[in-house]
């Protein structure tokens, strides 16, 4: 059974992630996407929130799991047995990212990378500038965020 883990902050979940969650609960048999809990970085929502927010946006892909990240992504994916390490792109700046911690994971745990290109009406869209415009009204997002975020975002912005 081919398992992949799809790690990120998800601060908050966009439809750039829930489209490469998507396209992944094809290629794979079971896709887990790990929300991370980075002590260091303050985020707008808790790891908790953040956690229940992709779970009500991905409730309808039966092969996809969520899961939370304390520590590195190769130690879950090792208690888990995930053997693929799925990440969008969006641009260059993405690539040479992903590309130097692809390699660090595959001599660390010979675990795969598979990097998913954004689609071009994703490629501008972060979890960063939807938090900077939900600022001034989260109902301007619904062309960039799933409706239960543009929800959470009304409430924390209220
Ligand atoms: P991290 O802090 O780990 O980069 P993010 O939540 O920002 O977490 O991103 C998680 C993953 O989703 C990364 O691989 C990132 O490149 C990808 N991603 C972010 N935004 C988009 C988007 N609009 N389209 C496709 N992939 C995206």
């Amino acid at each position: 059974m081919k398992k992949a883990v799809f790690p990120g902050s998800f601060d908050p979940l966009t439809n750039g992630h829930l489209d490469i969650i998507q396209r992944a609960s094809e290629i794979f048999d079971e896709v887990v996407v790990a929300v991370g809990i980075n002590t260091n970085k303050q985020g707008l929502f808790t790891p908790s929130e953040r956690l229940e927010l992709v779970e009500e946006a991905v409730a309808d892909l039966p092969n996809v799991q969520v899961g939370q990240v304390g520590g590195l992504t190769v130690d879950y994916m090792n208690e888990i047995g995930a053997k693929y390490l799925v990440r969008g792109l969006r641009n260059a700046k993405d690539f040479e990212y992903e590309r130097d911690i692809a390699e660090v994971n595959s001599v660390l745990a010979g675990v795969e990378t598979v990097l998913l290109l954004a689609k071009p009406e994703n490629q501008n869209v972060s979890s960063s500038m939807v938090k900077e415009i939900a600022k001034f009204g989260a109902d301007k997002l619904d062309a960039f965020v799933p409706a239960v975020v543009v929800t959470a975002l009304q409430k924390h912005f209220q």
